[in-house]
């Protein structure tokens, strides 16, 4: 089973970053298939070290909230759906041993670590969460609580669906005013680039954010996507640990 490591190329060692892929099966407990999705977060999670039953979850409404998790809410949405923490796509937390994790099909998962505190976080930007600028907001969460620079936080990108397949209606030019690529009159969305721009205007360098250019939609036989499976869709993991 290959790991992807979004913050491999920074060479840590007290952090824990990784997302899965469609061969370590639906990691949901509300979308897709779900029959299996606990024996496969045990599967993929213990390759990690991470002990399935500490995973912090969300009930992710593509907004902007971002929660600070410590050991109490340690489990949160681990074993059952109805137990994540509500409304909220976003995590941070400054403690160790605690995973947090985002559960996508298509929308960008990004990760943050601050080396100085430390400190993590994980966010869910779909492109409504995109519109709401939830990197910024990460980036603000992670100054205020930690005092993080953001010119140190290291940032990596999970796969989303890109702009090589990501369609989008015409009206979105009046939401995003970058980001958007006309091919042959259709609109497509650039998602990860628009991210990428809003953490560089929250402080974040260019040179500290790595992208592993992976298109869920064209490499479908690797990730789920949503717009190319629909309600059959499972969800892949994104999950971040201090260690
Ligand atoms: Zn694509």
């Amino acid at each position: 089973m290959a790991i992807y490591d979004p913050l491999g190329k920074f060479g840590l060692k007290n952090v824990t970053a990784a997302f899965s892929t469609r061969s370590d099966g639906n990691m949901s407990l509300s979308y897709g298939d779900t029959r299996d999705s606990l024996k496969n977060r045990k599967a993929f999670l213990d390759t990690l070290g991470i002990d399935h039953r500490s995973l912090v979850c969300a009930r992710q409404v593509h907004g902007k909230n971002i929660e600070y998790i410590t050991e109490e809410r340690k489990g949160s949405g681990a074993l059952d759906y109805d137990s994540s923490i509500s409304d909220t796509d976003g995590f941070i937390t400054d403690k160790k041993n605690i995973p947090l994790a985002i559960l996508t099909a298509d929308c960008l998962s990004i990760f943050l670590y601050d080396p100085a505190r430390p400190a993590v976080a994980i966010l869910h930007a779909g492109w409504r969460g995109t519109e709401k600028n939830i990197a910024a907001e990460g980036v603000k969460s992670m100054r205020e609580r930690f005092g993080s620079s953001p010119e140190k936080l290291l940032v990596g990108f999970g796969p989303s669906i890109r702009s090589c397949c990501f369609e989008v209606e015409k009206d979105f030019k009046s939401n995003f005013p970058f980001g958007l690529v006309n091919r042959d009159g259709r609109i497509f969305m650039d998602i990860t680039l628009i991210n990428r721009e809003q953490l560089k205007a929250g402080g974040v360098r260019e040179e500290n954010i790595f992208d592993p250019e992976l298109c869920t939609f064209s490499q479908n036989r690797d990730f789920f996507s949503f717009r190319k499976e629909a309600d059959s869709a499972g969800r892949i993991i994104s999950v971040i640990m201090l260690k």
